[in-house]
């Protein structure tokens, strides 16, 4: 169902005593009633979901992981699975998001695999797309997203996204300050959103789609105004928790 979701990517931030200060900043700012987003998510690295699967317990936020390996087990050093994410209450998982992309080769046909292992163990993949800023210069915005969004249709099917999130993620916005303005960030949205509607109208009015590129608390409101942007996956500014939840609350 189409939601209004803000999702906390913290990357590979923090120390255990940092997790703690923002996971209770944020806890507390939620019950104050300042996060109006439907659901808030926080993705921190693998190794403390432990950590803050014990300090959200009992508290409506959500958990999500910021990748995984889509084999069940084996001999893949330093990887983790999906089954392991489901262990520590996991509910989301990030897919293809462009730093695996682009630092770790992941290819669309990898990201196709892992999106299909993440819904085996029942979680909900939240797909990345994005172009570059040489892609965009380019006029090939559209092509670039649509090819990423079909290589995973052709994989798991359009019923798959019945159970998925997509995150449209500009590359050249993303961690630089540079954001999409509104009025580019929703002319890729409905692109997206159209393009699941010629498959599957159904899939196309239900599914949330996310904005991400340097959402801070300023332009947060600007975006969250387009008619299809949903939420917003939100990288550096969710290591600040006023910041982070007054992009809660404008979602
Ligand atoms: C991200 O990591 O997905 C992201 C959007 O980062 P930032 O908000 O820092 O641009």
């Amino acid at each position: 169902m189409r939601s209004s979701l803000v999702v906390a990517n913290w990357k590979m931030h923090g120390q255990k005593s940092e997790v703690t200060e923002l996971l209770s900043a944020i806890k507390d700012g939620v019950k104050r009633g300042l996060a109006r987003a439907e659901k808030v998510v926080i993705c921190p690295p693998s190794l403390f979901l432990g950590q803050v699967e014990h300090e959200l317990a009992g508290t409506e936020i959500a958990i999500g992981a910021q990748n995984a390996h889509p084999q069940t087990k084996g001999a893949f050093t330093g990887e983790v699975a999906f089954a392991m994410l489901k262990e520590f209450s996991c509910s989301f998982v990030i897919i293809g998001h462009s730093e695996r992309r682009e630092l770790f080769a992941e290819t669309d046909k990898f990201v196709a695999e892992k999106f299909l292992a993440a819904q085996a163990q029942d979680l909900i993949p939240i797909l990345c797309v994005g172009e570059t800023q040489e892609q965009r210069e380019s006029g090939l915005t559209k092509s670039i997203v649509l090819k990423q969004l079909q290589a995973v249709i052709t994989e798991a099917g359009i019923e798959a996204f019945s159970n998925a999130v997509i995150a449209y993620e500009p590359i050249w916005a993303i961690g630089t300050g540079l954001t999409a303005t509104p009025e580019q960030a929703q002319e890729v949205h409905a692109t997206l959103r159209s393009f699941l509607a010629e498959i599957d109208q159904n899939i196309a009015d239900n599914i949330t789609i996310l904005y991400g590129g340097s959402v801070k608390a300023n332009n947060a409101n600007a975006l969250f105004g387009q008619a299809d942007i949903d939420g917003a996956l939100v990288g550096g500014a969710s290591l600040d928790a006023e910041e982070f939840l007054t992009i809660c609350a404008a979602a």
